[in-house]
């Protein structure tokens, strides 16, 4: 399944309307079979390629949304995840037939508020008449390009209508800490090296959050979470703000001075990710929760789990700890959610989301959010089992 911080462009369309042709198009390679067969694309199709102003994108294949039997289903079922995964949606189709299946993408994309343009494919073929383009026009307020995958002469207008089509806010770069630190300022970062650390490198949101610190000027100190405090009392001029890794809260936040901010990385992609309004609002339930509640605790990647792995054993472990109650967990990697009603769960949990676009993380929380179940992120459920979520939320008060 998709999973990239990049901005994902899907493709849509009936079987047999050149959906493949035009990702080799798009992208000048051939990575999608193409067959005059319908429902040669069985399964998603991505590939990564680097549009001017937009940056690297990744471009998803879907199997068509007219297919048939069990399997073919199943590949639909397939095709409409996808739809809560990307920032820009093409509807394919061919011989000016906009009908059902069209209109129900378009709707789809429409509610998750999606952007996508039509392109009408095979115009070698058979020409995109203006009453198409009223229709998607007047109906859809779709912009529609006429294009043929197989002679392609107007590929720029395809880039530039991609270009134009693409949420500037699934490409461009927000800030981690800018509106936290000025030029100059010092942020000490905390993470700790244990068996669950991975060996030789650090993890995403500790290497993104240093260049981060470098573009706004700042200087970056990164220590393991036992020697802060000697560290503190040996520096002359104190960090602006400490970052720590939220499993190494509690130990950190007795070495931190009151008078110095600290918060987790784990918040920061909270705010970065996810939707921090919500999360700020859902984080209280922990202290209701019940006997034989269900939570559901959401990772976004999968990874060998091993020892006190924080979403499997840490995690309910503090929660339980805090609660003092007998709670039902359930831990979920990747990008889907449990079979489950998801109106069952008395808590979902997100992790950091680092891997995932703000839009993805978004999606995966929606269904919670739609359902009334209060949502809320690893770094902030952490800091409340701790009893430091004010001090880990004050530098966000603005
Ligand atoms: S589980 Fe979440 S926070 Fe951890 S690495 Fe994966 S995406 Fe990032």
């Amino acid at each position: 399944m998709l999973k990239s911080q990049k901005p994902h462009i899907g493709i849509f369309g009936r079987r047999n309307v050149g959906k493949s042709s035009i990702i080799n198009a798009i992208t000048g390679q051939e990575i999608a079979i193409v067959s005059p067969v319908p429902g040669t694309t069985t399964d998603t199709v991505t590939k990564t390629m680097e549009i001017t102003g937009v940056g690297p994108v990744v471009i998803t294949d879907t199997a068509g949304i007219d297919d048939e039997g069990e399997l073919g289903r199943k590949r639909v079922a397939r095709t409409e995840r996808t739809l809560d995964l990307i920032d820009l949606g093409v509807i394919v189709i061919s011989h000016n037939q906009f009908g059902e299946f069209e209109s129900k993408v378009a709707a789809e994309l429409g509610r998750r508020g999606t952007p996508f343009f039509v392109l009408h494919n095979k115009s070698d073929l058979a020409p995109l008449t203006d009453s198409t383009r009223d229709h998607l026009t007047k109906n859809f307020d779709a912009a529609a390009l006429d294009f043929s995958a197989i002679h392609p002469t107007n590929y720029e207008e395809l880039i530039a209508i991609i270009q134009k089509t693409m949420p500037e806010s699934s490409y461009r770069r927000q800030s981690i800490l800018g509106d936290l630190v000025t030029k100059g300022d010092i942020v000490l970062m905390v993470a700790p090296v244990d068996a669950e650390t991975p060996e030789g490198r650090l993890i995403l949101p500790q290497v993104q959050a240093i260049r981060d610190c470098l573009d706004n000027d700042c200087t970056a100190i990164v220590t393991k979470d036992p020697d802060v405090r000697i560290l503190l009392e040996n520096m002359r001029t104190p960090p602006r703000i400490v970052v720590t890794d939220s499993q190494a809260f509690e130990k950190v936040s007795a070495s931190v001075p009151d008078h110095i901010p600290m918060t987790s990385f784990s918040i920061l992609y909270a705010r970065l990710k996810g939707d921090f309004e919500k999360f700020r609002e859902g984080t209280p339930a922990i202290s209701k929760l019940c006997d034989n509640d269900r939570v559901l605790i959401l990772e976004s990647c999968s990874h060998h789990v091993i020892g006190d792995d924080i979403g499997r054993v840490k995690l309910p472990r503090w929660l339980t700890q805090f609660t003092g109650k007998k709670l039902d967990f359930e831990t979920v990697a990747g990008t889907d959610l449990p079979g489950k009603e998801i109106g069952d769960y008395k808590l979902v949990i997100q992790c950091g989301g680092c891997m995932l676009t703000r839009k993805q993380v978004n999606m995966r929380i929606r269904p919670a959010i739609e359902r009334g179940v209060p949502v809320t992120n690893y770094g902030m459920a952490i800091a409340w089992c701790f009893g430091i979520y004010n001090r880990a939320m004050e530098p966000f008060k603005e």
